[in-house]
């Protein structure tokens, strides 16, 4: 009877929250061998110098093809991954693929530059992260500052002594960190000197409503920041020649978007059809 009642409970609770949590929870079970399965693939999307009119580095993003369910969104799995600590295991083999990719693609000299891979808290608090990165560099023989990190600023304000040792540790295998999402999370700006970064990533929301006097204020004063720290700086998002055009005239050369280049699979961006000689560059301006 009890046995009973309890199995009732279980349909209820499933069928009463409705379809939403029975797929994450599906999502959950299947999340936990699409590893060993070899569900996943990375894309690549390139960031673009519009000053040289080529790739400054390529962004590499993690894709699940569900053996039913077909290609599921990160916004979707990656919060699951980080939930369950699945997404330790995800990040090392990540960071062994994307080393083993651009060690050849630098042997072969299609691109010398650099590729960066997404970080979760999850991954730092594990304190694997040197030793992930160190593997996967070795392992390749890639050279440490062909990989870049992204980090967000919640995680590194989330324990700034524990993350910022870590990446100290990192940057000195020559590796690069970037600020992803820059000016969307946890703000880090009271602290932002002390955080071992390279390269400060305008969050696409900026970007997106760039047309706004406002945002156009904000994209500045991050354009700004990034100059007197001596950063980097690269918008995200970039969907449209105006948005380029913008992000010019206030000095953002490096660029990546829908408008330079989606994510693509490694033969597609071997294959070159994404490169643009339309785009708008700093050398032609005007101004
Ligand atoms: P993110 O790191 O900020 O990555 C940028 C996201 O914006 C990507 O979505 C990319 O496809 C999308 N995007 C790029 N250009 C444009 C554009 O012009 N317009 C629009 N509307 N979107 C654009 P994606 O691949 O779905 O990834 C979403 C988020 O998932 C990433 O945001 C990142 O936080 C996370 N993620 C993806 N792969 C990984 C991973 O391997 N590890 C971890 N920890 N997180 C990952
Ligand atoms: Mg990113
Ligand atoms: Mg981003
Ligand atoms: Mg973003």
């Amino acid at each position: 009877q009890a046995k009973a009642s309890g199995k009732d409970k279980t349909v209820f609770f499933n069928a009463g929250i409705g379809g939403q949590l029975s797929r994450k929870m599906e999502l959950e079970k299947d999340l936990r061998l699409a590893l060993e399965h070899g569900q996943f693939f990375i894309v690549y999307q390139p960031k673009w110098d519009a000053r040289r009119g080529k790739e400054a580095g390529f962004e590499a993003l993690l894709r699940w093809r569900h053996p039913e369910k077909g290609v599921v969104s990160p916004g979707e799995f990656i919060p699951i991954a980080e939930e369950t600590g699945l997404i330790v295991p995800m990040t090392r083999w990540m960071l062994g693929e994307v080393c083993r990719l651009n060690k050849r693609w630098h042997d072969e000299g299609k691109f010398k530059v650099c590729i960066s891979v997404n970080m979760s808290y999850r991954v730092f608090e594990s304190m694997t992260i040197f030793d992930m990165v160190d593997e996967a560099l070795r392992s390749s023989g890639l050279p440490g500052p062909m990989l870049e990190l992204e980090i967000t600023e919640s995680i590194a304000m989330k324990n700034m002594t524990i993350t910022l040792s870590q990446l100290q540790r990192v940057r000195d295998l020559g590796v690069q960190v970037s600020m992803d999402d820059f000016g969307t999370g946890h703000s880090s700006l009271g602290r932002l000197d002390e955080i071992p970064v390279d390269t400060l990533k305008i969050d696409q929301s900026f970007v997106k409503s760039s047309d706004l006097a406002s945002k156009q204020a904000l994209i500045v004063g991050i354009i700004g920041i990034a100059r007197l720290l001596d950063l980097e700086v690269v918008a995200e998002g970039v969907e449209t020649a105006e948005q380029a055009e913008f992000l010019l005239s206030r000095g953002c050369i490096l660029m990546q978007g829908y408008y330079y280049g989606r994510p693509m699979l490694p033969e597609e961006v071997e294959a070159g059809a994404w490169r643009i000689d339309s785009a708008p560059s700093h050398t032609v301006r005007a101004d």
